[in-house]
């Protein structure tokens, strides 16, 4: 396995006739991003793995400095899981002092999680389009996760006639249902319980809606209940959209994307499920 920290080294990787499945992450690796490694190991010539954490998509007051990083274990986790190239950009040479142009996919970024980070697409839509210019990736996977920005990205590659191909993989949960993130490691033993209200809530409300419950003020009722029976828990929203516009629906049809978000004590989780009738 190679590392790579130079753009116009890992720009002359791309060759005619060889395939590169690209895996781009925030680092602090975990089996969320390792199931995206895999599948791209099965579908590709080339598994390229990007760490950075991407200074423009964290707003003013959140994690940016204290996000989590270890890139030793995400070397070794890389290389046990097939990569070929891990790309390690340098904040520097991504965002020069003159950098001046920002990609920003409307209204879709305005919604769910763009209602309390206003700038966090604008940032990931702009660092997707410069790593996808440099490593020219011929498809690119991410998490149903992180629903909202799978959709955005997905929409980006449509309206500026990228080429590349979006593959959206499904969510990696722990044993007991938390979906696996970076973030989870902030977490207390007492908070880490609280987070596991997210999942049961989606259930609770797949439950529902299989037994017919079609009204949305009804569903969201009983997982703010359930959610909030965690003492740390502060809901930020729970949302019920469709899954190309991410409108809100106004009650339940054949498919509904259900999202959530919490802050369970100063950590923000989230969390998604895709019900279909
Ligand atoms: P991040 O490092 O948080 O930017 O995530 C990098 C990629 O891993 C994104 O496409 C995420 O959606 C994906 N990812 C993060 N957590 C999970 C998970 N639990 N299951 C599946 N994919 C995930």
């Amino acid at each position: 396995m190679k590392l790579i920290n130079s753009i116009d080294e890992i720009k002359k990787i791309k060759k005619e006739n060889t395939t590169i499945g690209f895996v781009p992450t925030m680092g602090y690796l975990h089996e969320g991003h390792v199931s995206l490694i895999k599948r791209a190991r099965e579908e590709n010539d080339m598994v390229i793995t990007s760490i950075f954490v991407n200074p423009t998509q964290f707003g003013p007051n959140e994690d940016f400095e204290k996000y989590p990083r270890d890139e030793k274990r995400d070397l070794q986790k890389c290389e046990e899981n097939g990569c070929d190239i891990v790309f390690l950009p340098q904040k520097e040479e991504m965002y020069p002092n003159d950098f001046l142009t920002y990609v920003e996919v409307e209204e879709l970024g305005k919604s769910l999680c763009g209602k309390s980070r206003p700038t966090h697409f604008r940032g990931v839509t702009t660092v997707l389009t410069k790593l996808f210019n440099i490593i020219k990736p011929d498809k690119a996977y991410f998490g149903q996760k992180d629903a909202q920005q799978l959709i955005i990205v997905k929409k980006m590659v449509e309206d500026l006639n990228m080429d590349v191909e979006i593959i959206g993989c499904p969510i990696v949960r722990e044993k007991d249902g938390l979906a696996i993130s970076s973030r989870n490691t902030y977490l207390s033993p007492e908070e880490r319980k609280d987070a596991l209200l997210l999942n049961k809530s989606l259930i609770l409300a797949k439950d529902l809606i299989e037994n017919g419950e079609k009204n949305i003020s009804t569903i969201r009722s009983e997982m703010e209940k359930t959610i909030l029976l965690g003492k740390n828990n502060t809901i930020d929203y729970i949302d019920f959209v469709d899954i190309e516009k991410l409108n809100p629906v106004s009650e339940i049809q054949d498919k509904v994307l259900i999202a959530i978000a919490v802050e369970t004590g100063k950590t923000r989780l989230i969390d998604n499920m895709v019900v279909e009738l």
